[in-house]
């Protein structure tokens, strides 16, 4: 696991946003920003899934997107290869953060948000996509890359992977 030093702070509201990332795209930059209205610090982790084959490295990942937020102090960017809860329970996170596109990104998530409660109290709050964004994806982007196709439109701007 790769985690930052912050200093922790009892007041604050953290939440954790988990991902593959596979890229970071613009809609899960919709995200960030919009979750930093409900949370005073958001860490986005991504989790590394032996079994799930990607695309970018990991360490690229984790390089573009603190690059990203360089500067930002209310946002952190870690790796961990652990279940969510733990690392959320590790990390002191009040709420985990996950995004909604579609019907089908809603069933899948409610079954996790679900496990994760029960498992250990922890609440997700989901944030609808917003429409301009709904149709990304990090697959659809992979898909894309794959086919020798320009990606840059649905990366945050100067990201490059
Ligand atoms: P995972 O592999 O865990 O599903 P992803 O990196 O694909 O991780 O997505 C992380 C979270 O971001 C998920 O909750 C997903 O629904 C959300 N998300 C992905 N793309 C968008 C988008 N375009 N708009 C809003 N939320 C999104």
């Amino acid at each position: 696991m790769n985690v930052g030093t912050k200093t922790d702070n009892k007041h604050e509201r953290i939440a954790l946003f988990p991902g593959s990332f596979d890229p970071f795209t613009i809609g899960h930059q919709s995200l960030v920003k919009r979750g930093l209205e409900l949370a005073d610090r958001i860490i986005i982790a991504i989790g590394i899934n032996e079994g799930k084959q990607c695309c970018f490295p990991v360490e690229r990942r984790l390089e573009e997107i603190r690059a990203l937020y360089r500067g930002e102090e209310r946002i952190e960017v870690v790796t961990y290869q652990t279940l969510t809860t733990d690392i959320a329970k590790q990390l002191g996170a009040h709420f985990i953060l996950r995004g909604i596109r579609s019907i089908i990104d809603f069933e899948y998530e409610k079954t996790i948000a679900d496990i994760n409660r029960e498992l250990t109290g922890i609440e997700t709050i989901f944030l609808l996509a917003e429409p301009q964004y709904a149709h990304i994806s990090s697959s659809v982007v992979r898909e894309l890359l794959h086919f020798g196709k320009d990606i840059t439109g649905f990366l945050p701007k100067g990201m490059q992977l």
